[in-house]
């Protein structure tokens, strides 16, 4: 969920996580109570391309709705057959 900033004119600013588009334009301030503006930011796109953005991103995500998996996935290509295909592996000891 984004993250939301607020500026109260008494303490400092603070910041707020909601639903995209939920969040209301004034909120009281967490410390003093004071009705608060929000504050528009730029929103945070130099990083969206990078791998680690993106894990961070899905990390945060799935902690607050976890990803739902409505089926198991495909059965594995080798089951009950080779684990693998390198015929060097064939030489390998055995367990009994
Ligand atoms: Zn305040």
């Amino acid at each position: 969920m984004p993250l939301y900033a607020y500026r109260c004119p008494d303490c400092s600013d603070f910041e707020i996580s909601v639903a995209m588009g939920k969040a209301a334009g004034s909120l009281p301030c967490p410390a003093c109570g004071t009705p608060s503006a929000r504050r528009f930011t730029a929103p945070n796109l130099s990083r969206a391309s990078s791998s680690a953005y993106r894990l961070i991103e899905s990390t945060k995500r799935s902690a607050a709705e976890p990803a739902v998996v409505r089926s198991p996935g495909p059965a594995p290509r080798n089951a009950g057959g080779n684990i693998t295909t390198n015929p060097l592996h064939r030489k390998l000891p055995r367990p009994d």
